[in-house]
């Protein structure tokens, strides 16, 4: 985007996403929040609600129809399921690859791995993080999975692949609305969401200087 300079903004909040943890937060209309993968190779699951009524969410499918691609390109936009915009894709510092398609992970994920005891997951870490919010979520809406990379092929199927992120890579979010954004550094230990090695992200709340 030709006019938008990122050294003009300002931290406003660091938030550190410890590996296989989630954290939430409120973000003000027009406030960004930049999502960094430090180390790289590191999905993050990330949820968004309207901060007035969290009936009313970031909507993979609803996104998908606005956009006519499978992920928005820088300077388009993710809707809700009441087809309005609540973030932007401002920027993005990473290869550009990331998934709108999979599933949060969730208990029945890991046991179909054979993991018999409780493992972390992105679904309870959105419930947790919401929680925090004053908020009981039952529904797990369709994650946006930044950094996470499904090859869908030519032949309708699609290929797990591991995050093509180097270390420090990120991505710029801005808020149309008031919201509270959560985001769940994957656990996923068993499959190439964080190519068999979950590491810490990192969030910021930036503000216009
Ligand atoms: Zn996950």
């Amino acid at each position: 985007m030709g006019r938008f300079r990122f050294s003009a903004l300002k931290v406003k909040q660091e938030i550190p996403i410890p590996a296989r943890t989630g954290v939430g937060f409120r973000l003000a209309r027009g406030e960004y929040v930049q999502v960094v993968d430090p180390e790289g190779q590191q999905c993050g699951d990330l949820f968004a609600y309207n901060a007035e009524d969290v009936t009313e969410h970031l909507s993979a499918e609803h996104t998908r129809v606005f956009v006519d691609r499978l992920f928005p390109l820088e300077g388009q936009s993710f809707v809700t399921n009441l087809r309005r915009p609540i973030l932007m894709l401002e920027q993005d510092h990473s290869p550009g690859i990331h998934d709108m398609l999979f599933a949060a992970c969730d208990p029945p994920r890991y046991a179909q791995y054979g993991v018999r005891e409780w493992h972390p997951n992105c679904a309870e870490n959105l419930r947790t993080a919401m929680k925090a919010l004053g908020h009981e979520v039952c529904h797990v809406p369709q994650p946006v999975n930044l950094f996470m990379q499904v090859a869908v092929l030519p032949d309708g199927r699609v290929d797990f692949r591991p995050p093509a992120t180097s270390p420090g890579d990120w991505v710029l979010l801005k808020a149309f609305i008031d919201c509270l954004v959560v985001i769940s550094a994957c656990p996923q230990q068993w499959n190439p969401a964080a190519n068999y090695r979950p590491s810490d992200l990192l969030a910021r709340i930036l503000i216009a200087g």
